[in-house]
């Protein structure tokens, strides 16, 4: 019984909804320092609080993500 109920988290990249096992997490580092990291990591456990950007196991959404955290990592560094 409830099947149909399954979490679901939408990739950034494609905007398709999926099973959040499916989907890989990426969070900002617990120490905040955002540029030194190089932006995002992976949420391996799934379970760090705060904003998480989901991607989803297609290997364009992958290719594309990197592009995301470079641009994402760029904007930050020149609205200095
Ligand atoms: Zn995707």
């Amino acid at each position: 019984m409830d099947r149909g109920h399954v979490p679901t988290r939408m990739c950034v990249i494609c905007r398709r909804r999926a099973p959040r096992r499916e989907l890989t997490r990426h969070v900002l580092p617990q120490n905040g320092d955002d540029s030194a990291a190089g932006g995002l990591q992976v949420d391996e456990r799934q379970r760090f609080p705060g904003r998480g950007w989901y991607v989803c196991a297609d290997e364009k959404c992958k290719e594309q993500f990197l592009k995301f955290r470079a641009a994402r990592r760029k904007r930050k560094g020149e609205s200095a």
